[in-house]
């Protein structure tokens, strides 16, 4: 059994261990050492990656009992090897999973909430059975950061058998045996396989971010210590952007993008009813060639497009097609009797690659053709 060094010292980040086994498994190299401060990927929290030796790291699982490394080169077994962990990704790890703890902790105090579903990889999502709304959220995470402020410590021990009975410690599951627990001092006590910070200043903040009902609970998105200055860093450089492209200051970019949306509200109003009128005035103005024509008109919705075609139809009788788009993509909407209309839009759907249809004199969709081609099925005259 491979010694479990990060047990006892999460923060080591260099050691030395003797190559047990090496074997070539799909591509990769399975290996085993006789110590590690590789934690393998268990809890809901992702592997550490890192190098051991020349070779690198690339996913770290238990298997079989076992804790095997893959690595990307293979290992003389038998030889003693310099290891060492990426502890950037360690240290992001165990910040998160240090301060889920702490909220958990404080959200089962205060609630009466388990956590019961936990997952550390890219980002932090933790889920609780039941609801909580934003104000206790936001006192949740007040008291969290408190306990980062007073920089409690954090210890992580195998408690004997009878004392662990006396306990009152948060877990999942119901082991008896060999059970390791986490003591922020002051704010939780939780049954966990993981390395944590060793004081809770480490962590730095502890920022909820999102949430949302989840199978009768709720799932929070939790970002700690470098993943939350990342996040403030992201979030910075976004109100900078509006604060600057609106010309407000940046505690004002909400209420101004406000104002800009019921602007361009305003605006789109205005133009609908411009349109409206632009339409009926072209429709008046219509002089028809044929009893068959197709008008083409830019920037026209499908509710302009019938509205268009409906005047036409109205006013000159026959058939009225009007297109709006760009060559080889075009939408559409045709008025006609219903009698006359029906023959020629399966004419003009085999014809041209046209989709759509419609009902009471009236059809609509898009056609795949291009200007000429559609004209000339109008009007094969022109
Ligand atoms: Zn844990």
């Amino acid at each position: 059994m491979t010694e479990r060094l990060y047990d006892a010292d999460s923060h080591l980040k260099e050691f030395t261990a003797r190559v047990v086994k090496c074997t070539r498994q799909d591509g990769v190299y399975a290996v085993l050492l006789d110590r590690t401060a590789f934690f393998p990927e268990g809890g809901g929290q992702e592997s550490d990656r890192g190098a051991i030796g020349s070779a690198a790291v690339l996913d770290v699982q238990i298997s079989g009992g076992e804790i095997v490394h893959y690595t990307d080169a293979p290992l003389d077994e038998g030889s003693t090897a310099v290891c060492g962990i990426d502890w950037k990704r360690r240290f992001r790890n165990m910040q998160n999973h240090s301060g889920e703890h702490i909220v958990s902790g404080i959200v089962h105090r205060l609630y009466g909430l388990d956590n019961v579903g936990f997952h550390l990889g890219a980002e932090m999502t933790v889920d609780f059975n039941g609801e909580l709304t934003r104000e206790q959220l936001l006192e949740a995470e007040r008291l969290a950061n408190e306990a980062v402020y007073e920089n409690v410590r954090v210890r992580a021990y195998y408690p004997p058998k009878e004392d662990l009975k006396k306990l009152d410690y948060r877990s999942k599951l119901e082991l008896t045996e060999n059970v390791r627990l986490i003591d922020i001092e002051g704010y939780d006590l939780c049954a966990c396989c993981a390395p944590h910070v060793k004081r809770t200043g480490e962590i730095g903040i502890i920022k909820i971010l999102d949430s949302f009902k989840n199978r009768g609970g709720i799932r929070l998105f939790i970002k700690c210590g470098s993943d939350a200055l990342s996040d403030y860093d992201e979030k910075y450089a976004n109100v900078l952007k509006i604060s600057n492209l609106l010309s407000v200051k940046q505690c004002e970019t909400a209420a101004a993008a406000d104002r800009l949306a019921e602007e361009n509200r305003a605006l789109k109003f205005e133009i609908s009813v411009l349109k409206k009128r632009l339409i009926s005035e072209k429709a008046e103005n219509f002089k028809p060639r044929s009893r068959l024509t197709a008008v083409f008109e830019d920037g026209l919705d499908i509710k302009e497009l019938q509205l268009f075609a409906d005047a036409l139809y109205k006013k000159n009788g026959g058939i009225r097609g009007v297109f709006s788009g760009k060559e080889g993509c075009y939408s559409f909407a045709v008025c006609g009797a219903e009698s006359e209309l029906d023959a020629f839009f399966s004419g003009f759907k085999e014809k041209l690659n046209v989709r759509g249809g419609g009902r009471n004199g009236m059809v609509q969709g898009t056609a795949a053709a291009g200007r000429k081609e559609i004209d000339s099925f109008f009007d094969p005259a022109d």
